[in-house]
């Protein structure tokens, strides 16, 4: 039987300010109980070490306004690079499954980055998933995010892609941050219905998430077949987290984590330092490990909390045939929605950065095509308050782009080149298909590869 794998950095060195509830003592308790409960002298676990990500593995996801070092500090190079090593692990076997229990956490961070956003510099599951397609040539993964708050940037990220489906349950954007993650969101068109969204109401219990887990995420990935299963592993659905209203308890994460089984757990939010992350985070190794959790309950347990509202059940209900429905018939309307638009497919939105107070602008363009997900291209003008305004443009190919398309982004791009300096600060190439990223300064007409 392969062990566990368990990677662990809690940045004792880094917080957005020393108040901030994403702050250093978050994994300070866990790593107490890991090591009192003698976890990881197990042979069920086996150990890693984290190592740091390279620039070049944060530019195949995001799009760092003006670099890379400026938005990712060595603590999330760590960071992002423990969930890499994890990632290894678990492609070369070594492992039955693997859970990097890390911060900085990521799921809010989207493709342009022009700071924290949701206590997020950069997206660690995207880094790791983009990682592993290059390096192994896996294609079909499924990023389940359990988060309490909505996995906006992960679903930015994936937006127009039919080959990751990201599914997050969260507690409902009209009652907490982001504000996003509702049924509607369902991806652009090349990639509609491979996003899936569940708010949930705020008080939904152990029977609500569980039902949402059995009776439709099980099913979609039953129908989806990844090759890899992610979970987005946010902690903060917790009756006592101070920063949402949800009822779910430890042994609810427990359960939620054995009839999920994700090959990959990476660590989000859980904001209750001291009294629950330290339960979850070990209800989730032993889970995964297979270890016995039913003695595991948190000093202030309450059996009552467990009893999901019928109206709330109902509700829930409705969600998952409308979901079911929505899924199943993706293929359809993504063929209807590529024929509704000419060529390209546009749209607009503003982003706002909570933590740094920026806000963005952004234009974006989706080439479609029938042949793969085609290209993007995305202007951006991010301002911050007080700060510096930067106007970019940014061409993004897929890994799995068809040479025709490929061409025409790079193409774009050169031309762009010529003529962008008097609208652009930087123009940057994300070209995974060629594993080559590059930045333009349109000051200095100098270009660089980011390496
Ligand atoms: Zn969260
Ligand atoms: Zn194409």
């Amino acid at each position: 039987m392969k062990p566990t794998g368990l990677l662990f950095f809690p940045a004792f060195d880094w917080a957005i300010s020393p108040t901030h509830p994403e702050r250093e003592e978050r994994l300070l308790y866990t790593r107490d109980q890991i090591f009192e409960e003698g976890i990881i002298d197990l042979p069920q676990i086996r150990e890693y070490q984290p190592r740091l990500a390279t620039p070049q593995d944060i530019a195949r996801v995001h799009f760092c306004v003006p670099n890379v070092e400026n938005i990712a500090t060595e603590a999330h190079l760590v960071s992002a690079g423990g969930a890499l090593v994890i990632g290894d692990a678990f492609i070369k076997d070594e492992i039955k499954n693997g859970f990097a229990i890390i911060r900085p956490p990521g799921h809010h961070a989207m493709t342009v980055a022009h700071g924290n956003r949701g206590f997020c510099n950069i997206n660690n599951e995207a880094i790791m998933v983009e990682y592993l397609r290059r390096k192994y040539g896996i294609r079909r993964i499924a990023i389940v995010d359990t988060d309490v708050h909505h996995g906006d940037g992960t679903q930015e990220i994936y937006y127009h892609d039919p080959d990751v489906l990201f599914i997050s349950f969260h507690q409902d954007g009209r009652t907490l941050y982001p504000g996003s993650g509702f049924v509607e969101e369902l991806g652009w068109p090349t990639a509609w219905g491979t996003t899936i969204n569940i708010p949930l109401a705020p008080y939904t219990t152990d029977e609500g998430i569980l039902y949402t887990i059995d009776s439709l995420i099980l099913p979609l990935l039953e129908e989806f077949k990844p090759e890899l299963v992610v979970n987005s592993a946010g902690q903060d659905n917790h009756y006592s987290d101070p920063l949402a209203n949800m009822l779910f308890t430890a042994t609810g994460y427990a359960e939620l984590n054995r009839r999920l089984a994700p090959d990959i757990a990476v660590l989000e939010g859980g904001y209750s330092v001291e009294t629950a992350l330290p339960y979850i985070n070990l209800a989730l190794i032993m889970a995964m490990a297979g270890i016995d959790y039913s003695n595991l309950r948190e000093p202030d347990y309450d059996r009552s909390l467990l009893k999901e509202n019928p109206d709330n059940l109902a509700r829930l209900q409705k969600i998952v045939a409308i979901q079911l429905e929505n899924f199943r018939r993706r293929d359809e309307e993504q063929a209807a929605q590529k024929k509704k638009y000419d060529e390209f497919y546009s749209t607009s939105r503003r982003i706002y950065y909570d933590t740094d107070n920026i806000n963005e602008n952004q234009q974006i363009r989706l080439r479609l095509c029938d042949n793969c997900c085609s290209y993007r291209v995305i202007a951006s003008v991010g301002s911050r308050a007080g700060g510096r305004r930067y106007r970019v443009l940014c061409f993004s190919i897929p890994i799995y782009s068809c040479p025709d398309c490929r061409e025409e982004a790079r193409a774009a791009y050169s031309d762009s080149l010529k003529e962008g300096g008097a609208e652009f600060d930087y123009i940057y190439l994300q070209d995974r298909a060629a594993d080559d990223y590059r930045c333009f300064d349109c000051r200095s007409d100098a270009e660089e590869a980011i390496s």
